[in-house]
């Protein structure tokens, strides 16, 4: 991608672990690499079509003077969430926060905090199979849409499959969704499963009845293999109720592992 940078931005601001800090204030130095696609701005010289380095200097500054941390770590993670979210275009942000005056009591140049952040792509699972189906899975949404680090881009229809597992049992509600996310993987598995609670979810029975159930099939391209959290889902290619609604919205999406595309592993399911 593209990078906009911006180096050593001074803001004159309060952070600080000491008291004094908080008081006096200090010089900060503020370097910044945006990550954006500048195609458009350069093929027309169109400033719009780009993102303004003048106006994310001021925002940079005002938020530095608008709020107090003890962490120049806690005041660039804060900053970049900030400008991921505000500003149209932004995709990715490298930031660091250098203090030159940090109270060491030993001469030293500066130190400083250094950290890249973005928008991530999820695909998540629905499912419910127990009392108002749709409503779990439409409050699910909703909930999703409330958090301000969350932003679905796409959804399938849902559909009506049958049950997987223990098969006496009611039918199952399924679909999927994209998700432009900031959160972390186990940030996000954290977000799905307070949902799941929301929705009075009771984790009785192993591929038992569920009123929702809510799962991470992809993240970006990451393979991540853990004790809470397999990234992509484990058994995807095995479920049809998965790979249906999922190739509605992500036909094209390549495993990472396997090296099939969603439209194909569902082929091959449907084969067997
Ligand atoms: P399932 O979704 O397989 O029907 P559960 O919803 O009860 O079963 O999930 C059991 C556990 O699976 C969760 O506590 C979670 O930690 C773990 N898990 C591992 N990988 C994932 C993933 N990709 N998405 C969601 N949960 C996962
Ligand atoms: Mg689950």
């Amino acid at each position: 991608m593209d990078k906009i940078k911006i180096k050593d931005l001074e803001v004159y601001c309060n952070h600080g672990v000491n008291k004094e800090e908080n008081v006096l204030g200090q010089k900060f130095l503020v370097s910044a690499v945006l990550y954006t696609d500048t195609r458009l701005a350069g093929t027309r010289d169109d400033l719009t079509k780009s993102i303004d380095y003048g106006m994310i200097c001021h925002k940079i500054t005002q938020f530095l003077k608008e709020h107090t941390y003890q962490l120049i770590e806690a005041a660039a993670e804060q900053l970049a969430k900030f400008l991921l979210l505000e500003v149209k275009n932004l995709e990715k942000i490298s930031i660091e926060i250098k203090k030159p005056w940090a109270p060491v009591g030993l001469p030293i140049n500066t130190v400083s905090v250094e950290m890249e952040r973005q928008w991530h792509t999820a695909f998540i699972a629905l499912g419910s199979n127990m009392g108002d189906k749709e409503g779990y899975i439409n409050q699910a949404l909703e909930s999703l849409e409330e958090q301000e680090e969350c932003e679905i881009v796409k959804r399938s229809d849902l559909i009506v499959t049958a049950p997987y597992g223990m098969t006496e049992q009611e039918e199952f509600l399924n679909g999927a969704l994209e998700l432009r996310t900031l959160l972390y993987p186990l940030e996000l598995l954290k977000l799905l499963n307070r949902i799941e609670k929301e929705a009075h979810r009771e984790r009785i029975i192993h591929w038992g009845p569920r009123t929702l159930d809510l799962d991470i099939i992809f993240y970006d391209d990451m393979v991540l293999d853990s004790e809470k959290l397999t990234i992509p889902h484990a058994d995807m290619k095995n479920r049809d109720f998965v790979l249906r609604p999922l190739a509605q919205i992500a036909g094209w999406k390549r495993h990472p592992v396997f090296g099939k595309t969603v439209a194909e592993m569902l082929r091959e399911l449907e084969e067997k």
